[in-house]
């Protein structure tokens, strides 16, 4: 085939194939295949429209995206000698450096065009990654659209807030970073993690056309922040041996890491200047300019001494492991997380063998790697967290693997890798269920104590239950005051009345967060409906609806099946609201801005405005609508008062929603 004709060729052939992909999900060539096609067409033509096109809006990951700027790999280094090194070989391009924390996420380009969100795609090969643009919308902090109309590329991580994993995910996932990844490439709904439980945070922007005029990184990071984006925190160093302050700010970080609100992994570094930059240049691998360094591995061994099976709300049995005391970050281990029995199999770990432990960030130190049978010098020298010597001794035998659950006694199912108590009545998971719907309903007055004590004494043993509790019952429980119980009492009382979609958020059901239960509440209405639906058991009807997928919708109604007579004793006794369809949009093309310390999480507060149809913005302009103040709200509050802008405090935010035009709501009830 001649060259003309061999391209027209490949174009249409790659056109052909990605319809079916992403269109039709019916895939007649195998990825290699097509990646093949691919790339014989970007070499023979690489202006090419047919691989510059951008779809509809393709399901993620199907769709590769040619990134106009490579996101490139930076040099590595782990120790004090690497910055010195580093700045050594840099600093005839300045003494200024900045530097931001490595956050352990998913890397993510976003692409705006005049100002508008056009694609995002994920890091891939770093010459070309994946077509993202559908999840990327659902992340919390992407801007739909950029406070200023320009053309640029964004680049960042998204990263999971640790303690939404350790809320959501710890079941079900070893880290949030393999979350990160799978909530951006899944299909709707289909995947593990929600997208929108999701944060982006910036590192990084090129433009296409022409570019501000700016000298430093560090400005073009305030740019951003000035367009609605929010970078990952960034600091300068610029004495005159930058070299040590960069060394004292790896160890500073290296004690805030375990209470961080992300994962990081060390310390981005790189010369702010940009001119400097381009001076420095590349080598074959890696800019001259930039420095990934890392934190040493938080890595040691141990012997395993035992595994404890625990039964967690979702009703996945985990094995813990005990293990010999080990110093590792700091601080004394004596449990790790196993994971799952999937886990468990895959390292072929007994009790007594020799083990790797990692642990990273503020997340359960976890067995990564097995030696094989332990030595009685493995557990010598060993102490406890308040110093007394660790006297246990070695045992060796094989982990057993229970059939019944560890709370409840009834037989487990095996799902995939999981261990899984489906007995909706079991221990465990209703003292886990009414803990999450009182918390779920910001019941403050009762906690997981209370809560105990009821179950314990047998008073309560449903969650309709609770709403029988009368005041002595309450009263006459060890340490409960006639005020507490008074509190409590209240507290209840004021759930009595519940809109649908946050009676499906507080049922705690596997996999439906705030946003999927509001969504399937709008779709349904009513609880009367949503019932006809499970009873039907059509889930054709549920997968119409954008962002369920079959999995979802599958899950979502045995899950419902699963607490029928839970559903119908308490919409006996409590009254469940309808759900207005879809947001009425009181906020229509208005846009907001939030700031200082509020009573909600930021997240809940801006996805309710979005909810209304408004927008959220991450700095003040002009242009902006509405600056909602919290306490000590500071330069963003001077701003707006300059520009003459319409300032809300949170109340009267809260105010706008409670107006008759908008109904029942469920604005506010989200728990992240
Ligand atoms: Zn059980």
């Amino acid at each position: 085939m001649a060259g003309a004709e061999r391209i027209q060729h490949l174009a249409d052939a790659v056109r052909y194939h990605r319809e079916l992909y992403y269109n039709h999900a019916a895939p007649e060539v195998s990825d290699a295949e097509f990646d093949a096609l691919w790339d014989e067409l970007k070499e023979l033509d690489p202006s090419n429209d047919v691989l510059h096109e951008v779809g509809p809006e393709p399901l993620p990951g199907t769709v590769k995206v040619e990134h106009m700027f490579p996101m490139r790999s930076l040099d590595k280094g782990v120790s004090d000698e690497d910055i010195i090194h580093f700045v050594t070989q840099s600093t005839f391009g300045g003494n200024r450096y900045l530097g931001q924390p490595k956050l352990d996420g998913s890397a993510l380009s976003l692409e705006y065009v005049s100002g508008n969100l056009h694609r995002a795609a994920t890091r891939g090969s770093g010459e070309r990654g994946e077509d993202v643009t559908l999840n990327a919308k659902l992340v919390a902090n992407v801007p739909l659209r950029l406070n200023v109309a320009v053309d640029c590329h964004v680049r960042g991580e998204v990263v999971m807030p640790l303690a939404t994993f350790d809320e959501k995910y710890r079941d079900i996932s070893p880290n949030p970073r393999n979350l990160c990844s799978g909530a951006l490439r899944q299909k709707h709904g289909d995947g593990k993690a929600d997208a929108s439980d999701l944060i982006f945070q910036a590192y990084d922007v090129k433009f296409p056309k022409e570019s501000p005029d700016m000298q430093n990184d560090s400005e073009l990071l305030s740019w951003l922040q000035d367009a609605g984006i929010e970078p990952a925190p960034w600091t300068i160093f610029e004495s005159e041996e930058p070299q040590k302050e960069m060394i004292e700010f790896t160890q500073e970080w290296g004690t805030k890491r375990a209470s961080y609100k992300f994962e990081i992994d060390g310390i981005v570094f790189k010369l702010d200047n940009l001119s400097q930059r381009e001076n420095l240049g590349m080598t074959a691998h890696h800019p001259r300019w930039a420095l990934a360094w890392k934190f040493p591995s938080q890595e040691a061994f141990s012997v395993l001494l035992g595994v404890d099976w625990q039964t967690g709300r979702t009703g996945a049995v985990t094995p813990v492991a005990r293990i010999a005391p080990q110093m590792v970050g700091g601080v004394t281990v004596e449990n790790v997380t196993l994971h799952n029995v999937g886990e468990v199999q895959r390292l072929g770990v007994k009790i007594g063998d020799r083990v790797t432990i990692t642990r990273r960030g503020d997340v359960i130190p976890k067995i990564i790697d097995n030696h094989g049978p332990a030595s009685e010098e493995d557990l010598q020298n060993r102490f406890h967290a308040d110093g007394t010597a660790f006297t246990g001794e070695l045992l060796v035998s094989k982990i057993e693997i229970p059939n019944a659950c560890p709370a409840c006694g009834r037989e487990l199912n095996m799902e995939g890798a999981f261990l899984r108590c489906i007995a909706l009545e079991c221990d465990a998971r209703t003292a886990r269920s009414l803990t999450y719907w009182c918390r779920t309903l910001e019941m403050d007055g009762i906690g997981e104590k209370l809560i105990e004590a009821l179950l314990e004494r047998g008073i309560v043993e449903t969650i309709a239950d609770l709403y029988r509790l009368n005041h002595t019952q309450i009263s006459n429980l060890e340490r409960m005051g006639d005020k507490s119980a008074y509190n409590a009492l209240d507290e209840l009382a004021k759930t009595r009345t519940l809109n649908l979609a946050r009676f499906l958020h507080a049922l705690g059901m596997e996999r439906i967060g705030p946003e999927v239960a509001t969504t399937i509440s709008q779709h349904f209405t009513s609880l009367e409906n949503l019932l006809r639906w499970t009873d039907e058991g059509l889930d054709e009807e549920l997968t119409i609806i954008d962002g369920i997928g079959e999995k979802v919708a599958a899950i979502f109604r045995e899950g419902i099946n699963k607490r029928r007579s839970l559903i119908d004793e308490l919409s006996s006794i409590i009254s469940v609201t309808n759900e207005s369809e879809a947001s009425s949009g009181i906020f229509d093309g208005k846009s907001f801005c939030i700031t200082g310390s509020l009573s909600r999480p930021r997240k809940e507060i801006a996805l309710a405005i979005k909810n209304a149809g408004g927008k959220v913005v991450g700095s003040v302009s002009n242009n902006l609508d509405v600056l909602v103040a919290g306490q000590k709200a500071g330069s963003k509050l001077a701003k707006a008062e300059s520009f003459g802008l319409e300032i809300w405090s949170e109340d009267e935010l809260f105010g706008k929603f409670a107006e008759p035009k908008s109904g029942p709501k469920t604005l506010f009830d989200y728990d992240q």
